[in-house]
């Protein structure tokens, strides 16, 4: 028999992905989603979608009242590195206070079961390559910091309440589901791989490369690609890790690939040219973040399906090119 799981922002990016993996398996899914960054069409049509903003603790309450979870899975967040140097407050505010109204109405509906989508952004520029989950978390972003901060929420909320948590670090998740029906929609969007195919495909600006003076055999920054259904299975496997108490994973595929192979890997796989141009540094980036998921892989049995930097850009660009303007729900 399936469970039954409350997804907070299951409307968006990776959050939608995580729903249909459940639904695929045979559970019942209940997504929270106002929809300012999400999308409908996003959500398979037999899950039910409650419009409400999380800071609303007593409507929180009412949607754990309604129905009984095995767990919840919470996606709803701020997410730009970028905007939360420049609101650095609304970002620990909205970040911190909505996680822990979502997991406060969860110990208190007996829901003793929590997935937290979190982020390589707590190691801020590690010391050591690839990172695993012993490295040091220093943030270098209130994004990060907000992260950081609901993390140590959960902790005390097991350690008092009983939540378990997983607390999933992930690096740069990328592609979109294999059956072509989700993908990326970012408004505004800041990911390398959906702007090089925007690019490529005429529909978005030439890309600017961030930086080209990297300790990097390219000299172009090095990112760890994870997609977006194997994060998604990963999700799936730590609902079932949590059997046996909280743990933090790091998520990617513990191969880094620059943004000039990213932008290569575009180019082969589209057949078009990557217009860009070279421009400076991007504040904030790191030259190199690579994951190590060997506890992620050892704990829970997980490997990616799609290792490799072209099988992520191929679900991608027939992603996009069969839906040049996303959802198509924008004004
Ligand atoms: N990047 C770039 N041009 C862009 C967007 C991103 O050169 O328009 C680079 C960025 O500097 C980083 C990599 O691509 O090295 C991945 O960036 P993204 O924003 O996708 O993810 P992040 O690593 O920041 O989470």
């Amino acid at each position: 028999m399936g469970g039954r799981y409350l997804v907070t922002g299951g409307a968006g990016y990776v959050g939608s992905h995580v729903v249909k993996a459940l639904v695929d398996r045979g559970d019942e899914v209940v997504v929270i989603d106002d929809l300012r960054q999400g999308h409908r069409a996003a959500v398979p049509p037999s899950v039910e979608l409650v419009s409400i903003n999380l800071a609303d603790r007593r409507q929180v309450a009412d949607v754990f009242a309604g129905w009984k979870f095995d767990a919840v899975l919470h996606f709803a967040a701020l997410s730009l590195v970028g905007e939360s140097m420049r609101d650095p407050l609304r970002y620990c505010i909205d970040n911190l206070s909505n996680s822990l109204i979502v997991a406060d109405a969860a110990v208190k509906s007996g829901c003793l079961r929590f997935v937290l989508s979190s982020t390589a952004a707590l190691f801020g520029f590690p010391k050591r390559i690839p990172i695993d989950e012993t490295a040091d978390v220093a943030p270098v972003s209130a994004y990060g910091e907000s992260k950081l901060m609901v993390e140590r929420g959960l902790d005390w909320a097991d350690q008092v309440h009983g939540l378990r948590s997983a607390s999933l670090r992930y690096f740069n998740a990328a592609g979109a589901d294999p059956s072509g029906q989700i993908g990326e929609d970012h408004d505004p969007e800041t990911h390398l791989i959906p702007l090089a195919i925007g690019a490529a495909m005429g529909t978005r600006p030439p890309l600017t490369v961030f930086g080209t003076d990297y300790p990097t055999p390219d000299g172009t920054c090095i990112r760890d690609y994870v997609h977006v259904t194997d994060l998604a299975d990963a999700h799936l496997r730590a609902l079932t890790r949590l059997d046996r108490g909280s743990c933090r994973f790091n998520i990617g595929n513990g191969t880094g690939y620059s943004v000039k192979q990213v932008m290569d890997s575009v180019e082969r796989i589209s057949g078009k040219p990557v217009p860009h141009s070279l421009g400076p540094r991007r504040a904030g980036d790191p030259a190199v973040l690579v994951a190590s998921s060997a506890r992620l892989r050892e704990e829970t049995g997980w490997s990616p399906r799609f290792g490799a930097l072209d099988d992520i850009v191929r679900t991608a660009w027939a992603w996009h090119s069969a839906h040049p303007k996303g959802f198509g729900d924008r004004g």
